[in-house]
């Protein structure tokens, strides 16, 4: 947990398939910001429910055998007219997380 930083809340990704948690993610600090979150589960490629979290967070690893690959980050802005956007949804940052899996161990 870096400096400064607060657990408000701990957010599980797992995969649906395999029934395994994969990554936590911390809220650490209360912002409007939008983030929604995905993990590709190492072991089958699905891919985790979205899970929203608003303000800023720490994502990480709980399990050892797990390690983050890479996260790529899009800024997600739905048109004005689109009726099933609630108003502070209307922009928001989808991260999507790749992890290993690391079997070795
Ligand atoms: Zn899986």
């Amino acid at each position: 947990m870096p400096r400064g930083y607060e657990d408000l809340g701990e957010y599980e990704l797992n995969c649906p398939n395999c029934h395994i948690h994969i990554l936590s993610i911390i809220k650490a600090a209360e912002s409007s910001q939008i983030q929604k979150f995905q993990v590709i589960c190492p072991k089958c490629k699905d891919e985790s429910f979205i899970t929203t979290v608003t303000g800023e967070v720490y994502v990480g690893s709980t399990n050892e055998e797990f390690v983050i690959v890479d996260i790529t980050t899009s800024v997600v802005e739905s048109p004005s007219w689109y009726p099933g956007s609630l108003n502070e949804e209307k922009t928001y940052l989808k991260h999507k997380i790749e992890v290993s899996y690391e079997n070795s161990k």
